[in-house]
């Protein structure tokens, strides 16, 4: 059950098995999270507001569990406890307290191991009980960050569509993307925020539906990924992860529009690249744990399988960009809304992220997951620095 809503929080009672545990931080306590433990009658686990989401921070879930979960948060905290009900093999209810990302509804949970995000497989939530009023009075950071994740499902749902043309990877067409009131959001409206909500909500539960993050992440995602990396060797501040896909997603459209609005005028059949970790690779990713070796090979392996139906005849290109084309078309009004969210679409520097680190997460974010993206399209294709001229 889903449940966006004022008053939304007075239903919890008849869903959630007692005795309760419920998981809170710092933060979440006192908008929403002393109030549900009270009228549960449940124990409180609450963690820092400054955690990561760790393998160690679910462990600490887990050990605590009773017949009924809830996590009382937004991103970093559903993730800890989505994990452990995962781990456990045991249910959760969601109560957002932002409306910052699109991970409430997800059965994926982005976790650090060595310092590298990854997304694990984890619990969807049994039900979401959301009050919107509570998400509206969240930091404006959070919202413009759920602005941002949302405006990133442009690029996203682009490099899925571009991988099932080109590679025959499995899709399926998803609900339009809603236009955000961007000024009302950032007024605090309450309407404006559960429309916010269910959309994040409902990106989340496309997630769940295909069982992986396709519809959701793309190269926007790849590159916030790197960017959490430099952070997590202190070469940059760590930033939300909706701004960091938001910005990510200004310079994914450019890349995009390149590569399917004219910049490649035939495709040639692609060869997986030659030394995915040249020194140019390692200087940026260091000694890349193991999880990024499988998924740099998984990658290659995937590359090479290049399908009959390659469009390498202009008639099957004219085809593939045609099918694309909408998609672009909404890409300019999606700048707008980055811009008057705040989130800068042009120029470096933006989070602490400089102009190297800009290139280098479009780049190399490439190297962290097996997913293809238009960022390997263009590599493919030998003109990925030309793109990223043309992009940044
Ligand atoms: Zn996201």
């Amino acid at each position: 059950m889903i449940f966006v809503e004022q008053g939304a929080l007075d239903r919890l009672a008849a869903y959630v098995p007692r005795p309760a545990l419920v998981v809170m931080d710092d933060n979440t306590e006192a908008v929403a999270g002393a109030r549900v433990a009270r009228e549960l009658g449940a124990d409180v686990l609450c963690l820092p507001a400054d955690l990561h989401a760790t393998e160690d921070a679910a462990a600490q879930v887990r050990e605590q569990l009773r017949d009924g979960l809830v996590a009382v948060g937004s991103g970093t905290l559903t993730d800890i406890v989505r994990y452990a009900a995962h781990s456990a093999g045991c249910d959760f209810v969601s109560v957002p307290t932002a409306a910052s990302m699109d991970g409430y509804a997800s059965s994926v949970a982005a976790l650090e191991r060595d310092g590298v995000k990854l997304t694990l497989p984890a619990r969807a939530p049994a039900s979401i009980f959301a009050d919107p009023r509570i998400a509206a009075a969240a930091p404006i950071e959070l919202t413009r960050a759920g602005i941002g994740d949302m405006l990133a499902k442009t690029t996203a749902r682009v490099d899925w569509l571009a991988a099932h043309l080109l590679y025959g990877e499995d899709w399926r067409a998803l609900q339009p993307l809603p236009e955000p009131d961007v000024a009302a959001l950032l007024a605090g409206d309450v309407e404006a925020v559960a429309g916010l909500l269910r959309a994040l909500i409902e990106s989340g539960l496309a997630m769940a539906a295909v069982g992986s993050s396709r519809p959701a992440s793309g190269c926007e995602h790849h590159a916030s990924h790197f960017w959490d990396l430099l952070a997590g060797r202190g070469a940059r501040p760590r930033a939300l992860h909706g701004l960091q896909v938001g910005y990510a997603t200004g310079f994914a459209m450019r890349l995009q529009r390149f590569a399917f609005g004219g910049g490649v005028a035939l495709p040639r059949r692609p060869q997986p690249v030659a030394e995915p970790l040249d020194a140019a690779a390692r200087a940026w990713l260091g000694e890349p744990p193991p999880d990024v070796l499988v998924a740099i090979a998984e990658k290659q392996r995937l590359i090479a399988a290049v399908p009959a139906s390659w469009p390498d005849e202009e008639t099957r290109w004219a085809a593939l960009r045609v099918r694309l084309e909408p998609s672009l078309q909404r890409f300019d009004a999606v700048a707008d809304a980055l811009r008057r969210a705040g989130i800068p679409d042009l120029e470096a520097g933006y989070l602490g992220i400089d102009a190297a680190m800009l290139r280098a997460g479009l780049r190399y974010g490439a190297r962290l997951r097996s997913r293809y993206t238009v960022v390997d399209f263009l590599e493919g294709q030998g003109v990925l620095d030309e793109a990223l001229d043309f992009a940044l």
